[in-house]
């Protein structure tokens, strides 16, 4: 069950099976302190609260923050939509986090209908203003992610209105992805590397692209979110991986070893292939992971 306020054209975990602006405790905060302290002798070098769908309608997102930050000095990194931030309540929640990674991936309501799909109680300029809201009250770091859609946001028009935008936002970090991952909808493209480190200019700051990039550092906490996120749908071999996501095979073998030795991912064999799934224990609380 995919729970989101949104139901993204590109969206990797397929539609929304549960569309909803209603917050909830939809697992208890504490189960989740209890597998991240299971997994810290791992050493991660961040702590990545994602889930199937959006974190911040987890009311009790505060609680879970709170309870890693007990445990460990590890940062912890939220990768959400960004769509609940116009409420204090989730502003609230989220001010122990360390860093902050929202969605920005239209310049205007139509274009956030066409690509987001958004829950109709949801309108486009509260969720910027929620955005600029969360940055100006938050101490921790906020990355921007835009992600482009080729022949729809992908093209400078509209990549120079989302990079205004993006300056009202004012994030420390701009990051540009577009859909190198098997999307919810066929008729979505990806745009072509060299068009996004062109586009990558036209934002302040210079944005990062992040699609086809190796995985590293910060860029690591989505490689490994996104291979739970994968394998969450079905069993995968490195090579499916590998061209799922868009990343070279060493990899998507790299990460799903450490994946493996956290206990977050388990190997089976079928007819001769290895095959990557979902651990036991991680796949009955999807609502957590971590790199
Ligand atoms: S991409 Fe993220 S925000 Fe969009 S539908 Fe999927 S989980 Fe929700």
């Amino acid at each position: 069950m995919k729970t989101c306020t949104y139901d993204c054209v590109y969206c990797q975990l397929g539609r929304t099976t549960r569309k909803t602006v209603r917050r909830q405790r939809w697992v208890d905060p504490s189960d989740v302190v209890a597998q991240v302290r299971a997994r810290l002798e791992s050493e991660p070098d961040v702590i990545a609260l994602a889930g199937s769908g959006e974190p911040t309608l987890h009311a009790g997102i505060g609680d879970v923050i709170a309870g890693i930050k007990r445990l460990t000095d590890v940062p912890v990194a939220v990768i959400t939509n960004g769509s609940l931030l116009s409420r204090p309540a989730v502003r609230r929640g989220l001010a122990d986090a360390d860093i902050v990674l929202p969605s920005l991936d239209a310049p205007d309501d139509s274009l956030f209908q066409l690509v987001n799909r958004p829950h109709r109680a949801l309108r486009f300029d509260d969720v910027v203003d929620g955005m600029t809201a969360f940055r100006k009250s938050y101490r921790g770091q906020v990355w921007l992610e835009v992600m482009l859609l080729a022949g729809v946001t992908g093209i400078a028009a509209e990549v120079e209105r989302l990079a205004e935008l993006a300056a009202r936002i004012a994030p420390d970090r701009i990051q540009l992805n577009t859909a190198v991952r098997p999307p919810a909808e066929s008729f979505v493209a990806p745009v072509a590397y060299d068009s996004l480190q062109a586009f990558a200019g036209l934002f302040t700051p210079h944005a990062d692209v992040i699609a086809d990039a190796a995985p590293a550092g910060g860029d690591r906490i989505a490689a490994h979110a996104d291979i739970l996120a994968l394998l969450s749908r079905r069993p995968c071999t490195v090579a499916d991986i590998a061209a799922g996501l868009g990343i070279h095979h060493g990899e998507a073998l790299k990460a799903v070893t450490a994946l493996v030795a956290e206990g977050a991912l388990d190997l089976q064999t079928h007819e001769d292939r290895s095959f990557y799934v979902v651990a036991t224990a991680a796949a009955e609380n999807p609502q957590e992971e971590r790199s």
